[in-house]
């Protein structure tokens, strides 16, 4: 069997749409556009076995409708989304299993960004959506801070060497976000540089890994002293729980 290869099709700004594929077959992960997937499906005689989606936004979930009525295969999403075209609703712990592509993935639901956000982990990969990005998180749209950070949390207890396939490039701005932060993370540091350089070339950023987000990522790091430190310059007085620094961390990143 090819190895497995996972490929990003980009659309609109700054999404990445996931291709995973051995060969000429391939699942799409959180199409928020048909016309680009059309176009690589068209170019690279790849033959579409199933969609994966993370959550309701129109930017995930867009090209539903016209992938739907040209190909004919299962559209996988969250169980507590209404989701127009989903066939295969998933709750956590049921798995996502493509024979053709030696394909299993375990179903996370991650709420916070949205209600009934998932995300899918297995082969070395997590796809995440719009709750783990590179050096950040998704914002609260629906859910609450205590939530977010159970979310997180849940996703950070996976293995350290998965590589992290969220659907945004954003990770150059959130990690300016995080240097300020965290001014003394030498590994942060060492990421900035090497996140700046790749971007001067526009080549993503993502997937990085598990284990570099551990490190870098201030959303996975509330239980840091210079992570709560922070929190407590933002609020002007001492955090209570973990929740409560991330509340602080995630409120100043909206308006940073
Ligand atoms: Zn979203
Ligand atoms: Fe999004």
């Amino acid at each position: 069997m090819e190895p497995m290869n996972i490929s990003p099709i980009r659309a609109f700004r700054d999404n990445y749409i996931w291709v995973m594929r051995r060969g000429d077959l391939a699942v799409v992960v959180d199409p928020g556009d048909a016309q680009p997937v059309i176009r690589f499906v068209e170019e690279n005689g790849v033959r579409l076995l199933a969609v994966l989606v993370t959550h309701h936004h129109g930017d995930h979930v867009g090209g539903l409708d016209d992938l739907g009525a040209r190909y004919r295969m299962p559209v996988y999403g969250p169980w507590h989304e209404e989701i127009d075209g989903v066939t295969n609703p998933l709750r956590h712990g049921d798995f996502v299993d493509v024979p053709e592509l030696e394909l299993n993935l375990r179903v996370i639901e991650v709420p916070g960004h949205t209600r009934g956000h998932i995300a899918y982990y297995g082969a070395n990969a997590l796809l995440c959506g719009d709750t783990l990005f590179g050096c950040g998180c998704g914002r609260l749209f629906e859910g609450t801070p205590a939530m977010m950070l159970d979310s997180l949390q849940r996703l950070s207890a996976l293995p350290g060497d998965a590589n992290v396939y969220c659907a945004h490039e954003y990770t150059e701005s959130n990690c300016r976000f995080a240097l300020a932060v965290e001014p003394d993370n030498a590994r942060l540091r060492e990421r900035v540089a090497a996140v700046a350089q790749l971007r001067g070339s526009d080549i993503p950023t993502v997937p990085s890994t598990l284990e570099e987000e551990r490190a870098t990522n201030p959303f996975l790091r509330t239980e840091q002293p210079a992570v709560r430190r922070a929190a407590e310059r933002f609020l002007g007085r001492r955090p209570g729980d973990e929740v409560e620094v991330f509340a602080a961390i995630r409120a100043w990143k909206n308006n940073f």
